[in-house]
């Protein structure tokens, strides 16, 4: 069986991408902590982030910090928190959470309910921010 994220780089499952290359994809977290939530996900489908391929590995962070640096500008935090967790789906991911306090890292929190209008409008700043690097 395909992870769910396997899914979405197929596009068999849709999701709000907000970039991709050959090596990884990035989309927003459909169960967001804040706006802006996204996750940086490797195309080769690894349970763990720390079993990836030394090249892969290295080009998600790489893309992460781009991400964030893009976040840094949307306003929704000020800071971009980053968790890697792991124990929902088993295909490795690097969590991207605007924050303003230690309190908005927590994953036990309840998410934040938005709608699909929501949802494109944050996946289209956070692209025409990417734009502007
Ligand atoms: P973890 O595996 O790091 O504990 O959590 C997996 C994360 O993936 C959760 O934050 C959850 O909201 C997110 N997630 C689970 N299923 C989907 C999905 O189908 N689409 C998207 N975009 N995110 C998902």
């Amino acid at each position: 069986m395909s992870s769910i994220f396997t899914r979405i780089i197929r596009r068999e499952l849709p999701a709000y991408i907000i970039t991709e290359d050959d090596k990884c994809i990035a989309f927003l977290d459909i169960n967001p902590l804040a706006k802006g939530h996204t996750l940086v996900v490797p195309k080769i489908e690894v349970d763990y982030l720390f079993d990836l391929p030394d090249e892969i590995y290295s080009h998600l962070w790489s893309v992460s910090k781009r991400i964030t640096r893009a976040l840094d500008q949307c306003g929704w935090g000020t800071r971009v928190g980053v968790a890697v967790i792991g124990l929902e789906v088993p295909h490795a991911h690097i969590h991207l959470v605007p924050i303003r306090n230690l309190h908005d890292l927590d994953f036990s929190k309840p998410k934040l309910r938005l709608t699909s209008e929501e949802f494109e409008e944050i996946k289209n700043t956070i692209i025409a921010c990417l734009s502007k690097l």
